[in-house]
């Protein structure tokens, strides 16, 4: 039993050895070797930089040797100025070390991040449906920092304090041999004591890393709802959730603190140590006269030299885990194919009439079946309004359009061409979307608007806004157009924000618009402008409308009634009034004012 679960430790320990190299090799070749020559420049000064701190204790031995106990000053001023020239050198190395590996450091970092950003852009809504902002952007912001940290570090770690402590360790030998048993006796115990201390400081590390994005999460959570949360009086709750979380972090911090803390007074005991053996056996070996007190000077600065260093070296094994952890994670997202993307065969639209079939459609976002065998076709510059009780699939159907998500079953053709047969650009730019919710960007509101065309000239974003009724109070802002909107701008109001968004659609102008009307009421004249603007919007589209509104419904060519996934019914109003079916009784209950009195009276 006993065997078998030591072959299966060996073996676990095995693969993740394995597994550490393949990511090693994997970020090497895809980060690390664009700048090979580079690095391997950064590499060579770290061993000059090793080499060079080597020959000062031996000059000091000189020094005071040949120079101070023979009473020659001036083979002491030649070896001081000797000296100085040699820190000169190592300071000019270490300089160029440090600006140099931090300058690829912060490179090679860069190049994480836009990759990374670049990938998650090409994720769909299915990854940002599971995934907790905050959490994201804490493993994003916190792994890459340890990863630029060791990049420089790791490396730096391991070749300097390498070479020193083969070099060093061959001049204590050189140097008196007997002395360097005696003193390096104590040499096994750093070793046992730090590989302990870092591997605690790891496991704490992880549970550090944890807890931190979970706390961001809440965070973010809490700040996006802040507006909920004082609405509902819920500030204590939600006080004591925070804590949680924050006591959480609190304590995995503290689990990193308590082993991080035995580390210098260790070492600094564990040095003190050898140090005395060196000064009590070296300075009998002194005055017995078969060492020189030059010897016994340049021996305890080697001593020094090869203890931090070893003290140094063995708390690596903590940087490279947290530094394979890191990169893990990273390549983890990485690793995530889109999935929806461009098929290989996929086609550029050129001219789009506006031509919308739905072929037995059939979706879920999760387990349970959202859309079940939707079936339509809309025509060129026809205007559909999609009509249905909460729930029912209305969103979920306008989402499919720009691939936003993909059925498992059917098939949807834009001008009779499969979508999936469309590059996911040109689909898109061909669709506008106008939503209840659309994100302003903290920009100036002209920036806000040619978002919908990033090469419209000044005069176009007017135009559109004018169209959408955005000029009125465009002028009454401080800056006009130039006027900064969002956290540190001006707050526009709802009924702004809409048109600010229609203005957007306006200057796209894209031949296929979906539109989910706004539900929250604003002031009837409001009301107005609003409409006005969207009737400019809509003219000569293929319009699909998620409708709230009478008067949008009056509009529309056709009404599709939505029940539980599935176009229960279809027709214009006054067809599916007469009817007196589901849109029949819905439309009774939402718009009828005589029914809602009923209604009311009833209640
Ligand atoms: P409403 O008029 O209230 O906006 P709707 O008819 O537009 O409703 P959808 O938003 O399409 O309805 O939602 C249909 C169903 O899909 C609902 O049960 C909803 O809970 C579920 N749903 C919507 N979005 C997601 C999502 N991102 N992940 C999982 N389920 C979702």
């Amino acid at each position: 039993m006993l065997l078998k679960k030591s072959k299966d430790q060996k073996h676990a320990t095995g693969s993740k050895v394995k597994k550490g190299w393949r990511l090693i090799k994997r970020f090497y070749q895809d980060y690390v070797a664009p700048f090979k020559g580079k690095t391997f420049t950064i590499w060579v000064l770290h061993v000059l930089f090793a080499v060079a701190l080597i020959a000062p204790p031996f000059l000091f031995k000189e020094l005071i040797d040949k120079g101070i106990a023979r009473k020659n000053l001036h083979l002491v001023f030649c070896i001081a100025a000797v000296i100085i020239g040699v820190f000169v050198f190592v300071a000019f190395v270490d300089k160029l070390r440090s600006f140099w590996g931090h300058v690829i450091a912060q490179k090679i970092t860069y190049n994480l991040r836009n990759d990374l950003y670049s990938h998650l852009q090409k994720l769909s809504f299915r990854f940002y449906d599971n995934i907790k902002i905050g959490e994201l952007l804490s493993r994003i912001i916190d792994d890459l920092n340890v990863v630029q940290e060791v990049i420089y570090h790791g490396p730096e770690n391991i070749i300097t304090n390498g070479c020193m402590i083969v070099f060093t360790g061959v001049m204590v030998f050189y140097l008196n041999w007997k002395l360097a048993l005696a003193t390096l006796l104590i040499m096994p115990a750093i070793g046992v004591c730090s590989y302990i201390i870092s591997m605690r400081m790891f496991e704490g590390a992880r549970e550090v890393r944890k807890k931190k994005a979970s706390l961001a999460s809440r965070v973010e959570d809490n700040l996006s709802g802040m507006r909920i949360i004082q609405s509902f009086v819920r500030e204590s709750y939600e006080m004591q959730r925070f804590d949680r979380e924050n006591r959480g972090h609190y304590n995995s911090r503290i689990k990193v603190i308590a082993p991080m803390s035995w580390l210098f007074p260790l070492s600094i005991l564990i040095l003190g140590i050898s140090l005395t053996i060196a000064i009590s056996y070296g300075g009998y070996q002194v005055i017995e006269g078969t060492m020189t007190i030059g010897t016994l000077t340049a021996f305890i600065m080697y001593l020094q030299r090869f203890m931090w260093p070893l003290i140094a070296i063995s708390m690596v094994s903590e940087r490279v885990m947290r530094f394979l952890a890191g990169i893990e994670r990273f390549f983890k997202y990485m690793d995530i194919h889109p999935d929806i993307k461009d098929a290989p065969d996929a086609i550029t639209l050129k001219e789009v009439k506006g031509d919308i079939q739905f072929k037995d459609v059939w979706f879920k976002y999760d387990k349970e079946v959202i859309l079940k065998g939707i079936n339509f076709h809309i025509h060129p510059g026809e205007t559909v309004a999609l009509v249905g009780p909460s729930g029912a699939g209305k969103t979920t159907i306008t989402r499919l359009i720009p691939r936003f998500y993909e059925p498992y079953r059917g098939k949807i053709l834009l001008d009779g061409i499969d979508i999936r047969k469309i590059k996911l650009r040109s689909l898109r730019a061909n669709i506008g979307i106008v939503m209840q919710d659309d994100y302003l960007f903290s920009d100036t509101l002209l920036n806000n608007i040619a978002y919908g065309r990033l090469d419209a000239s000044k005069e176009e974003v007017i135009e559109a806004a004018k169209q959408a009724n955005v000029h009125q109070f465009a002028k009454e802002f401080p800056e006009g157009y130039n006027t900064q909107l969002g956290e540190r701008g001006v707050k526009v109001s709802e009924g702004q924000a809409q048109r600010i968004s229609i203005a957007r659609a306006i200057l796209k102008d894209p031949p296929i618009l979906i539109l989910d009307e706004a539900t929250s009421s604003v002031d009837s004249e409001t009301e107005l402008l609003i409409q006005e603007a969207l009737e400019k919007l809509m003219k000569n589209k293929t319009c699909i409308v998620i409708a709230h509104r009478l008067s949008t419904i009056l509009r529309a060519n056709r009404i599709f009634f939505i029940e539980n996934g599935q176009i229960v019914e279809e027709g214009t109003h006054e067809e599916l009034l007469k009817k007196s079916g589901r849109y029949a009784h819905f439309y009774n209950l939402q718009f009828n004012p005589n029914s809602k009195i009923i209604l009311k009276q009833r209640l």
